[in-house]
């Protein structure tokens, strides 16, 4: 940093970094608890927790940021600083209006609900009965519609579910989500009837073959070294670990990523990694020289969903990865994969089958099951519906969009953990990853326009290099929509994605 740096700008950075490092070890310690903890570290972990977010808050709150932070935006100082030191101090600043402006109170008494919410869900999905669940999440909600007045004032958004919609994807309105959602949704429909009503379909069957388990953990260190998260060497910065739920957590150089393996479906195993992989390259090519600053860290969740999708889905489901991959596969595996034939699996891998259940659906239908979330919480802010009519609507909207009947309410509305712990705002994401893949895919394709042939002779390296650069990179530079602005030169558009799986699935379906 150079001396004409303000002296109030460099203090504010310094007590950043404090935050930012107790953040890391917070984030390992969690990992521990769900990998390696053994059952009677439980109470000790807790109390662990609760103190690191005691300081967290305590850190993030101090009122010296505060005063630190009205000195670097004098002119006089605030010029010195150059747009990265600018967009660092737009952050701090972000982080804390919004800190400061929940009342401590308000953010405990959710934390509990939360805890209560989420344990009471678990019952109430087991005995599908959603009266056991409704007076615990009508609390939630209360409690986070007062939140989101709040922050809707802090962050001078439209409307207060905008305010929870900001926390994930900065600066994106619900307004806009609705806007490309819509017109996402009218093609997709499209596009989900071609691929049913056609006459050609796979054999899933195949994919339920037993595959020992230890045969996909060698498959699973395969695939995270070929899209270059290196899990293996001695100077490695990752590592694969078993979890119920796949996670990603870390920072730079340490960045983990966790599996579920199924005997019985070991495809589910390699899709999982290569999609937290995707999370974990974002994770490990952000710049170095940002390490420790808010600006060291993913644009949006949406952006890193794209990223994960990207690995996930759009390389890991291509037919030009499986040209390289199946053979590797099938000799990891051996006997009971020996007569697979390598079509057979692509098309399987890709089956498109209107699902009840969103985290087992597929590339075109994945989308469908997050707008018609996205509808219900915008719907529900707006004091539009109320939970009491959540699962009609949402048993309706299954029937409209995917033309399936909900028989209960564990496979309709209570089937995501997600309302129960008060993370309203975050399903818009996922589907917003996808629409930024399209954008971002169809711009790598200008200046690498034969990434696929380059996937198909196993070669990763230089896709990997061209995310790093024109994604990783950036880090928190920029709010998703301008990152996507400058990544692409265009703004949010739904057409590249719709255009991507036009193109897939008339070629897996011959249409
Ligand atoms: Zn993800």
């Amino acid at each position: 940093m150079s001396e004409h740096v303000p002296s109030s700008y460099k203090k504010l950075l310094q007590k950043m970094e404090d935050f930012i490092v107790l953040q890391s070890a917070e984030s390992i310690i969690g990992w521990d608890m769900l990998t390696m903890m053994p059952p009677k570290g439980i109470e000790l972990r807790s109390r662990q927790l609760a103190l690191i977010s005691r300081f967290e808050h305590k850190l993030s709150t101090n009122p010296e940021i505060g005063s630190l932070l009205k000195q670097a935006m004098k002119p006089s100082e605030y010029e010195k600083l150059n747009d990265v030191q600018k967009r660092n101090v737009y952050l701090v600043k972000k982080q804390y209006d919004e800190q400061t402006k929940l009342p401590e109170e308000l953010v405990a008494e959710t934390a509990k609900q939360q805890a209560i919410a989420t344990d009471v869900w678990k019952k109430a999905k087991a005995a599908k009965d959603f009266s056991l669940f409704k007076p615990e999440l009508e609390k939630v909600v209360e409690l986070r519609k007062k939140a989101a007045d709040i922050l809707m004032k802090v962050k001078d958004t439209a409307t207060p579910y905008d305010a929870l919609v900001d926390i994930f994807e900065p600066k994106t309105s619900s307004v806009t989500i609705t806007h490309v959602f819509d017109e996402l949704r009218e093609g997709l429909v499209k596009l989900l009837k071609k691929c049913t009503t056609n006459p050609k379909q796979p054999d899933t069957d195949i994919l339920w073959r037993e595959v020992p388990i230890d045969a996909q953990r060698t498959i699973a260190k395969a695939l995270s070294e070929f899209v270059g998260y290196d899990v293996t060497s001695k100077n490695s910065g990752g590592r694969v670990d078993e979890t119920e739920h796949p996670f990603t957590t870390g920072y730079y150089d340490d960045v983990r990523i966790t599996t579920h393996y199924y005997e019985d479906d070991f495809a589910a195993s390699m899709f999982s990694v290569l999609h937290e992989a995707g999370h974990a390259i974002y994770e490990q090519n952000l710049r170095r020289e940002w390490m420790f600053q808010p600006i060291g860290t993913a644009s949006s969740s949406g952006i890193h969903e794209s990223q994960s999708r990207m690995v996930e889905n759009i390389i890991g489901r291509s037919p030009e990865f499986w040209t390289y991959f199946f053979p590797k596969m099938k000799k990891i595996a051996g006997a009971p994969l020996s007569d697979l034939k390598q079509d057979d699996f692509v098309h399987a891998i890709n089956k498109v089958q209107p699902s009840k259940i969103r985290i087992e659906s597929d590339e075109v239908t994945y989308s469908l099951h997050i707008i018609i979330r996205f509808n219900l919480e915008r719907d529900l802010f707006a004091g539009r519906i109320s939970v009491k009519e959540l699962p009609d609507v949402w048993n309706q909207s299954y029937s409209d969009y995917l033309g399936v009947k909900i028989e209960n309410d564990s496979e309709g509305l209570m089937q995501d953990t997600h309302w129960a712990s008060g993370g309203f705002g975050y399903f818009p994401s996922y589907a917003l990853g996808n629409i930024y893949d399209g954008q971002i895919l169809d711009t790598m394709g200008k200046t690498l326009p034969d990434w696929r042939r380059q996937l198909s002779t196993g070669n990763f390296g230089d896709i990997k290099q061209w995310l790093a650069r024109n994604v990783h990179s950036y880090g928190n530079m920029y709010d998703p929509s301008d990152l996507i602005k400058k990544i692409t030169g265009e703004k949010l558009n739904v057409k590249p994605y719709l255009n991507y799986l036009e193109t897939k699935y008339s070629m897996l379906y011959d249409f």
